[in-house]
């Protein structure tokens, strides 16, 4: 088949991830990926969205967005972060009208981001490495685990389990469990499956679990989506406030 994605211009996207947790050879190593315009195709593929299909929606953009070949559930979930990020920015523009809730005063506040002024977390090229195995040991138990940043084929996985799980769970979410389930790799050596879920469930205590989670969100590369924010009703002052990410995000209302 003839490639028509290469006819329209085109932009080199910088990764979060430098290309250092992709194996040699791999097209992302180079730290690079191309990705085209969006064009009224791209279109077509957001107004077909529901509410409900927004996720799916957005690795569909995406994927007819991505020049560069490569199997799309090799991306890090951090790198996919930055192509959307770059794709709302070339498709839209770089002004995100978001509503923030002051914590303070509950007030809602309008506010207009400045997508290009958020930078991608510094990381440190050599504690990343092309198998993508870590250590860390938990500072309560002491115990020594590995694990591993999620894939996109990863997310998609805990998402189907989220789902099949959310129909028997009577609202009860199980959303940190699962994602640490795919993380770890071991547990003090011992790589059984069973023995895993079994600590996850069972004997992951909650400062265990907390600073692993912590150490993860640190080390994942990723776009920093903090952003400062002062509320004009109260002057509070939050410095390093999570940017929500809402359905306007690709469907703007102007
Ligand atoms: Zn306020």
């Amino acid at each position: 088949m003839p490639e028509v994605k290469s006819k329209f211009p085109t932009e080199v996207v910088e990764l979060p991830s430098k290309g250092l947790l992709y194996p040699e050879g791999h097209p992302l190593s180079s730290g690079t990926i191309e990705i085209k315009y969006m064009t009224a195709r791209e279109e077509d593929i957001l107004t077909s969205a529901n509410l409900i299909q927004q996720g799916v929606v957005i690795d569909q953009l995406l994927k007819s967005l991505i020049v560069t070949e490569f199997d799309y559930g090799d991306l890090f979930v951090g790198d996919k972060n930055a192509i959307m990020l770059a794709a709302r920015i070339f498709g839209y523009g770089k002004i995100y009208s978001n509503e923030i809730t002051c914590m303070e005063c509950d007030q809602k506040e309008e506010v207009d981001i400045d997508l290009t002024t958020l930078e991608y977390k510094k990381i440190d090229s050599k504690k990343y490495n092309k198998k993508n195995v870590y250590e860390f040991t938990l500072p309560n138990s002491n115990r020594k685990v590995e694990y591993r940043f999620l894939q996109h084929r990863d997310e998609e996985e805990v998402q189907k389990e989220l789902t099949r799980m959310a129909k028997t769970s009577k609202g009860l979410s199980r959303e940190v469990t699962t994602r640490l389930r795919y993380q770890l790799l071991s547990i003090d050596g011992g790589s059984d499956k069973k023995d895993i879920n079994n600590f996850v469930l069972n004997e992951f205590f909650a400062v265990d679990s907390k600073a692993f989670r912590e150490n993860y969100a640190d080390l994942m590369p990723d776009v920093d989506f903090t952003v400062g924010f002062i509320c004009n009703s109260c002057g509070h002052t939050d410095t390093d406030l999570e940017l929500p990410i809402a359905v306007n995000f690709f469907w703007p209302s102007r």
